[in-house]
Formats: structure tokens, sequence, C-alpha cells
């Protein structure tokens, strides 16, 4: 009898110790074969891109009851009718900035900030923005707690850019418009890089060069986003 008591005791005082270290092991094993399967199988090669993959706890950003399925080959809600975007769309848009380090980017969709941590990584300072405030104000929560220094976020209509920190060396929309926005344009560096999916039900990723003040464009691949939508008003 006393010994069947000590044993439980021993398993209810390190049960829980356990399965925070246990889950957190999980969820890297399930982040590496994500890498594996999702991204490099698909051609994804930039080194940087696929660390930052690894690295950045895709579990956090998505709602807890959710949390299983943070590393599934599919989009997931995370409130206010949005989506946390597909991992391997993530990489694939990361990788058409092709980052070196210095760049200044700006996002447009900032939704759950998971985007914006990948980019984080990989560029000198992120810029993003959101149009619903509750998003922009959650995100912008996680990720100081996450101890990002180089994000800042603001909530607004990304249709119109951010002239005060223009140009951007990378911006990326992770949103669809119907048409690449002008202010987006005027506001791409000199050799900068601008990713975005354009169209209505269906829908292009596009990648757009600056070049000697001219915009080249290039189709990548059919996507599906949620919509840009616009500030009221505007
Ligand atoms: N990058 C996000 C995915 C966000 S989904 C992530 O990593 O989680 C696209 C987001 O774009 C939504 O949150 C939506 O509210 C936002 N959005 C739509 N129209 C916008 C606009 N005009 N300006 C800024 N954000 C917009």
């Amino acid at each position: 009898m006393k010994i069947v008591l000590i044993a439980i005791t021993v398993l209810t005082l390190s049960s829980p110790m356990a399965s925070i270290g246990e889950s957190e092991t999980a969820f890297a094993q399930k982040r590496a074969q994500m890498v594996e399967d999702q991204l490099k199988a698909r051609g994804i090669k930039d080194p940087r891109v696929i660390q930052a993959m690894l690295t950045v706890k895709r579990h956090l950003f998505v709602p807890t009851h959710s949390r299983n399925q943070a590393y599934e080959d599919y989009p997931l809600p995370i409130g206010e009718g949005q989506t946390i975007s597909q991992p391997y769309v993530v990489a694939l848009m990361t990788e058409l900035l092709a980052l070196k380090g210095r760049e200044r980017i700006l996002e447009i969709g900032t939704g759950s900030g998971y985007q914006a941590a990948i980019l984080a990584e990989l560029a000198k300072e992120v810029y993003t923005i959101e149009l619903l405030a509750p998003l922009a104000r959650q995100a912008e929560k996680l990720l100081k707690e996450l101890d990002y220094k180089n994000i800042q976020v603001k909530s607004g209509d990304g249709f119109l850019g951010w002239p005060e920190f223009a140009p951007f060396d990378g911006i990326i929309v992770t949103c669809a418009p119907e048409k690449i926005p002008e202010p987006l344009l005027a506001q791409l560096a000199e050799n900068g890089r601008l990713v975005i999916p354009v169209g209505t039900y269906v829908q292009e990723l596009k990648l757009v060069r600056k070049r000697k003040g001219r915009t080249t464009v290039t189709d990548i691949v059919p996507v599906r986003f949620v919509p840009m939508l616009r500030e009221k008003g505007k």
C-alpha cells in the first residue's frame, strides 16, 4: 500500500513539468518534419529561410485549441475571419524576397504576426500593417513577449503603405488586392522586391522587381488568400 502511494505522489509531482518539456520537444519535432516534407521537398532552398522556419514557434501564433495543427500543411483560422498562411506559402514568399540581413521590409496583413517574426529573423527592420485593430494589438503583444525588437506593428489600411519609413527593400502582401496598389510600387526601393497575390477569385502570386526606376512583374504560382479590404471612407 505504502509503495503504491509513493508512486502516485511522484507521478503527480513530475507530470506537469514533464508534459511541458515533452510538448515543446514534440513541437520542435513537428517543425523539423514540416521543414523536410513541406518545404525542402517542394524546393525551398535558401538555408536562412529554412533556419528561420525551424526557429520560429508557429504553434504560439495560432489559437491554443488548434496548436496541435500548427505544423500541418494548410492555413488555420486566427479569429476575425482571417487565417495564418500555410507554412509552404510563408516560406515561398519569404524566399522570393531574397533577404540577406540588411533590409528594411514592409508587410501588409500582420494577422497572427507569424510572417513578421520570420521576416524579423532574416532582415534588419520589419514594418507591418494590419487593418483589423484587435489582430494588430494581439500580434504586437505576442511579438513583444517573444522579444522581437526590430518589428513595428501598426493598425491601418496597408493599401497606402507606410510612407514615413519608405523606401522598402522588400514588400510582402499577405492579402489579395484586385490590382497592385500604386502606393506600394512607389514605396519600393531601387533593386527592391515586392511579393503579392493579385486577383479576386483566382489569384496569382507575383514577384515585382524595380530596376532603374522600372518595374518588371513575374507570375510565380496560383494562390488563395483572403481579400485585401479597404479602410472605411478611403
Ligand atoms: N501574414 C499573416 C497572415 C494574415 S491573413 C500571418 O502570418 O498570420 C491576411 C491579413 O490581412 C488579415 O489579418 C487581414 O485582416 C489583413 N488585411 C486585409 N486587408 C488589409 C489592408 N488593407 N491593410 C492591412 N491588412 C489587411
